[in-house]
């Protein structure tokens, strides 16, 4: 029997906090993307794509992006960063001020982004940083 093609386009990795997942799923279907999607989990997304304390983790994504790839064909991958997030806190410090946040995950994206590219040139990227409330901004956009 031949195995059924299965294809999705896009990979999500998202981080593990408990306030997001139904703000994600909510963010992924306004954007069209309902049934067209793999998920794969990390704390601090960005961060923990690329994380010197956690090097395996690193790894891990990569086999799962491979996997995905070889499943699903994907095209792209949509990293959620988000408000408030525990793991850049423990790893990366508090930042003084609230408005100083966002830009540490747009420091960290961009570390991600050249991984990315570096591994996996085909797939097309983007970065998103999620409010508590469910808003959501570009990091960094790039094909
Ligand atoms: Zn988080």
């Amino acid at each position: 029997m031949k195995p059924l093609q299965l294809q999705c386009d896009v990979l999500v990795l998202t981080c593990i906090d408990y306030r997001f997942p139904h703000l994600v799923c909510d963010y992924l279907d306004d954007h069209g993307l309902i049934g067209n999607y793999d998920i794969f989990t990390l704390p601090g997304a960005s961060l923990g794509a690329c994380c010197p304390e956690y090097p395996h983790w690193n790894k891990t994504l990569e086999e799962v992006i491979n996997l995905a790839l070889g499943l699903h064909s994907i095209k792209k991958i949509v990293v959620i960063n988000h408000e408030e997030c525990g793991a850049f806190q423990k790893l990366r410090g508090v930042p003084e001020k609230k408005s100083d946040e966002i830009l540490m995950h747009g420091a960290q994206a961009k570390i991600t982004h050249e991984w990315f590219k570096a591994h996996f040139p085909q797939l097309e990227l983007e970065f998103i940083y999620m409010r508590l409330c469910g808003e959501a901004e570009k990091l960094i956009s790039a094909t």
